[in-house]
């Protein structure tokens, strides 16, 4: 490892000796020092841009406050990040992100799960007087299934453009225009899909606001209506961990989380917008066992290969089944007279113990997967 990299930097922030690694920014020696300095365009996944000033702070010596997110910190530097001018510099930069926004938090999908909201409410940002200039952008006109964007909430943070872009390579937000004119858009302002999206949705859980949200989950996921259930993807072995959110013991959305050991905020299309299986009318919940199984129909009505009726089971009937099928098998023809077929929808766990029980138990080689894996 480099040593310069492991080398501490020494400075005060806010009156307190902090000490940071060398190469960390303001925002990050703060951050790892427990001092809380707010920001709306960073987000420690993307990189650094300074675009929405927030974050600005006092820097003795310096001239002018600094942006936390990309001032790098340096040895003997004393900052203070609430100091008047710094403070009073947010709550103006609030002010106008509010002064072009609908402010319509009552019927917003983000309500309560906002950072936009959260800030104003800390700095009492007052309520924007009538007669500002807004943006009139018609809301959710992209025929993707998943994405919905409502560009009049857009704060033009670019968390969206550098989540697709830098997590997911697809490169497909961009801003068009400049100053007042500046707006999101989709390759040359095309539909998403046309654009390379492949609707994983990203960008949505980047987005501070609720300029992007989750289509499937309009009206019925609001932050303050569901529970949070964290657990494991169920379609791949990869292992990807999020947050179910449910409401009235329903899944209405998937949101990504941080704290996934594995993909962190990042999940595919299936993880994040495919779970509408759970509750599907044609899910089969429980098992199904053709009759004449259970029956004491004879071997030669067996044989006869007429299929009877399946009918639904409880588990220990079923896996008791194919427990006494596998075992009658293996020592009337022994072990090699089974082969067994493993999924790359389960974990690497249960096609470990798969693995096991195959060649351990059964006594045959006779296993393959999938995916070859
Ligand atoms: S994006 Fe945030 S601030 Fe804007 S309307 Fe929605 S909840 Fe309110
Ligand atoms: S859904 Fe994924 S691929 Fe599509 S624009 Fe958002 S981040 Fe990019
Ligand atoms: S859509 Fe959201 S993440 Fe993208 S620039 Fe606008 S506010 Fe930022």
């Amino acid at each position: 490892m480099d040593k310069k990299t492991t080398m501490p930097i020494n400075l005060t922030i806010n009156g307190k000796p902090v000490s940071a690694p060398e190469g960390s920014t303001i925002l990050e020696a703060a951050r790892g020092a427990g001092i809380r300095i707010p920001t709306l365009c960073h987000h420690p996944d993307l990189t650094n841009v300074g675009a929405c000033r927030l974050c600005v702070v006092t820097v003795e010596k310096a001239r002018g406050l600094q942006t936390a997110c990309t001032t790098p910190a340096a040895g003997g530097m004393v900052v203070n990040t609430e100091s008047q001018e710094a403070r009073e510099t947010r709550r103006f930069v609030l002010e106008m992100l509010l002064s072009d926004h609908p402010n319509e938090c009552m019927v917003c999908e983000t309500n309560g799960d906002c950072e936009l909201q959260d800030l104003a409410y800390e700095y009492e940002v007052p309520w924007p007087a009538a007669g500002a200039t807004h943006h009139k952008y018609e809301v959710d006109t992209d025929p993707n299934p998943f994405v919905a964007i409502d560009r009049n909430k857009c704060i033009v943070c670019g968390r969206c453009v550098r989540a697709c872009d830098e997590i997911q390579n697809r490169e497909v937000w961009n801003f068009a225009n400049r100053g007042f004119k500046t707006r999101l858009v989709a390759g040359a302002d095309q539909p998403m899909l046309e654009a390379r999206c492949e609707s994983c949705g990203q960008c949505v859980a980047y987005c501070p606001v609720g300029a992007l949200y989750d289509k499937m989950s309009v009206g019925v996921a609001r932050a303050n209506k569901v529970e949070k259930v964290r657990t494991v993807c169920s379609y791949c072995g990869v292992g990807c961990s999020f947050d179910l959110n449910v409401r009235d013991d329903r899944v209405v959305r998937v949101t990504s989380t941080a704290k996934a050991p594995v993909n962190g905020m990042a999940l595919c299309v299936k993880g994040r917008y495919g779970y509408d299986y759970v509750h599907h009318t044609d899910r089969l919940t429980k098992p199904l066992v053709r009759r004449d199984l259970l029956s004491s129909s004879t071997s030669d009505e067996r044989r006869s290969g007429r299929s009877s009726d399946l009918v639904e089971v409880d588990w220990d009937t079923a896996l008791n089944l194919v427990a006494r099928k596998l075992t009658d098998i293996k020592s009337s023809h022994g072990g090699d007279a089974i082969a067994f077929f493993a999924s790359a929808k389960c974990t690497n766990e249960e096609n470990y113990l798969f693995n096991k029980f195959t060649r351990q138990v059964l006594g045959t080689n006779n296993i393959d997967h999938c995916a070859r894996l």
